[in-house]
């Protein structure tokens, strides 16, 4: 990969950086399977692998995994090395996972502990879902419906 500085500048423009524990999605073009897309240097590149090796070093033969299980972020501390069947056997669990159902009650709980300062990961661990379901719960993109508490 080489980058220049003003891509290094544009590629961080295009992800929407957030709090530390939280999922930093890539804000442009997205593959078919979610994952962000940076053209750059004549060639077509994964958001996710870039972000990674910005701030770890190169991946070499390996593939940027995450450990948020979402595709489209580029949250560096997110993302791990991995083979391309670890991301395959990802992508497959991702498939087969049913969508976890939450009540009004504890979407309104989550909204109020992460107001109150507890980190992303550590409710969608206790709530048994993702940590880009929390984050979406958290910023209204789904649930919209359910009023404010306060
Ligand atoms: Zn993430």
């Amino acid at each position: 990969m080489t980058l220049t500085p003003a891509d290094i500048a544009r590629f961080w423009s295009h992800v929407d950086v957030r709090d530390p524990g939280e999922c930093w999605p890539w804000t442009r073009a997205r593959s078919g399977n979610g994952y962000g897309r940076f053209s750059a240097a004549h060639r077509l590149h994964t958001a996710s692998r870039i972000a990674y090796e910005l701030t770890h070093g190169p991946l070499g033969a390996a593939e940027a995994r995450h450990t948020c299980d979402n595709p489209p972020c580029c949250n560096p501390a997110h993302l791990i090395a991995g083979s391309h069947a670890q991301n395959m056997a990802d992508m497959a669990a991702r498939e087969r996972s049913p969508r976890r159902r939450l009540t009004g009650a504890q979407v309104t709980e989550i909204r109020a502990r992460r107001s109150a300062g507890a980190l992303i990961v550590t409710l969608a661990a206790e709530f048994g879902v993702t940590p880009s379901n929390v984050s979406q719960i958290v910023r209204r993109r789904t649930w919209k419906h359910l009023g404010e508490a306060a």
